[in-house]
């Protein structure tokens, strides 16, 4: 441990229990990584970056106490929710220490009106089964919704299953109220509400600790999958933004591969068929045959259909998608890295085109449709990326925004380049109100410039 080894016996006797304070070498490297490594380029920077300690609080107050002693001995602090994050968002540049909130996992309440009460622990896809129970269900998720927490996501995603439906986690109000503790000489718990999530939301745990969140969820659907391959890329793309379009079909997951991408997808075979684009859907139960009979007319041929029997299911469609789809592809070739884009509507056919004629194969597209805030829907990207170097992959980057095609690029570590920082500078002014000293997660809001770091 580079940090003075009495910091961890000062935490310890705070929280009144020192199994909840991490030391052992090995776990706080575990601790301190996430999936960073997805991009070749962040893996070069994180690797071997790692926390002095981990503390384990279970609750708000414990919390308060920790970021106390930590703001007096100017020690960073990073949360960590599960650490699934793959920008290395949860990987601490600076040391200190790392605030595994896994043990803040309760879910308060389900409120009658479909707004869930929770700690920030909690795993997404128990909140899922919880809310499912009552007749509510999360309005959108990650595909690793069994094991990222609640407060990773308000800290790091942005959204994924269910935002065809319901847009991403920072629209329609989906987020109603976080409560976060301040990195003060007194840290405060601050109540954020409407607009004002915005200042904590994607901020990736540098301007406060969100202790208590609000989430709206939805009606429960009865849902079911359906695997749909075609002929050409283009006849599979215009079928899947037809139905993403058209409000009438009740859906959660719209989701085009090109081939060879279904090639990856060892484990669903027999839901690919050799040289074909698919397309995976979950759509309504009471909607599934007919959306069979539409994609049948359009030359489509349904590979798999059946019911959606919760995240145990098997297959389970969905493990293939959003950013799981990258996951395979690294399975199949270790070259294999990705961008994250929106198209433009009305001209993600010719900006597609053009990205081809330059890149070739070197580009694979894997769309992912979600609605905007104002209602519009995206025919969202996120492509497969052959890499070769990183010169390559920076053309490849300003060759889409040339086009018009927006990059929230995964390569960077810090908040700014991330895609999802807002232009009003409202994560920025929090930290400048929350964390004078700089302490949280340093070195990732990168416009703000810190005063007191240590290392
Ligand atoms: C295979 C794969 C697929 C993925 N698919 C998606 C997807 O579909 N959509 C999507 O949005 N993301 C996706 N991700 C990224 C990630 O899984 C999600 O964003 C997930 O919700 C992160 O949750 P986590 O608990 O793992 O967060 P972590 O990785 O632990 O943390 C993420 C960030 O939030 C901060 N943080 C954690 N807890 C708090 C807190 N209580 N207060 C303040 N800040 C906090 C951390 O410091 C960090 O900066 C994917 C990643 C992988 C590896």
């Amino acid at each position: 441990m580079s940090t003075d080894p009495r910091h961890a016996a000062a935490i310890a006797s705070l929280l009144g229990d020192g199994a909840r304070v991490i030391t052992h070498r090995q776990t706080v490297e575990q601790l301190s990584r996430d999936f960073y490594w997805y991009s070749p380029v962040l893996r070069k920077q994180l690797d071997g970056k790692v926390g002095d300690l981990v503390v384990q609080p279970v609750n708000a107050r414990e919390i308060q106490d920790v970021l106390r002693y930590c703001h007096a001995n100017d020690l960073a602090v990073t949360a960590r929710g599960a650490g699934t994050g793959n920008y290395g968002q949860a990987v601490p540049l600076h040391g200190g220490v790392v605030l595994d909130l896994a043990r803040m996992d309760r879910i308060e309440e389900i409120q009658a009106d479909g707004v869930a009460v929770c700690e920030p622990g909690v795993r997404l896809g128990v909140l899922e089964n919880e809310a499912r129970k009552v007749d509510w269900e999360l309005r959108c998720y990650p595909s690793t919704i069994v094991k990222a927490s609640l407060g990773g996501f308000l800290g790091g995603g942005s959204g994924g299953i269910g935002s065809v439906a319901h847009g991403n986690l920072r629209d329609f109000q989906t987020v109603r109220a976080i409560e976060a503790v301040t990195m003060e000489a007194e840290p405060r718990v601050v109540l954020h509400q409407g607009e004002a999530v915005h200042d904590i939301l994607h901020a990736w745990g540098t301007n406060g600790i969100a202790t208590r969140i609000w989430l709206a969820l939805t009606p429960a659907v009865e849902w079911s999958q359906c695997a749909i391959a075609f002929d050409t890329f283009d006849a599979a793309f215009d079928f899947s933004e037809r139905i993403a379009n058209d409000p009438s079909w009740t859906k959660r997951l719209v989701t085009t591969f090109e081939w060879p991408i279904p090639s990856f997808f060892t484990p669903v075979k027999q839901c690919t068929r050799e040289g074909k684009a698919l397309v995976f859907f979950l759509v309504a139960t009471a909607q599934c045959e007919a959306l069979e009979t539409a994609a049948r007319k359009s030359g489509g041929d349904v590979t798999y259909s059946g019911p959606y029997l919760g995240l145990r299911a098997r297959p389970l469609l969905s493990d293939y998608t959003w950013n799981h789809t990258t996951l395979w592809a690294i399975g199949a070739d270790e070259a294999y890295t990705y961008l994250q884009c929106a198209f433009h509507p009305g001209t993600v056919r010719e900006q597609m085109r053009r990205l081809k004629e330059r890149f070739g194969q070197e580009i694979l597209f894997h769309m992912e449709f979600w609605k905007a805030g104002d209602g519009q829907m995206i025919p969202g990207a996120i492509p497969l990326v052959y890499y070769t170097t990183e010169e390559r992959l920076n053309e490849m980057i300003s060759f889409c925004r040339e086009i018009g095609v927006f990059v929230a690029n995964p390569h960077v570590n810090n908040v700014e380049g991330g895609g999802r920082y807002r232009s009003d500078n409202v994560q920025l002014l929090a930290k400048q109100r929350y964390d004078p000293k700089g302490l949280l997660n340093p070195g990732k809001m990168i416009t703000f410039k810190p005063e007191a770091l240590t290392r």
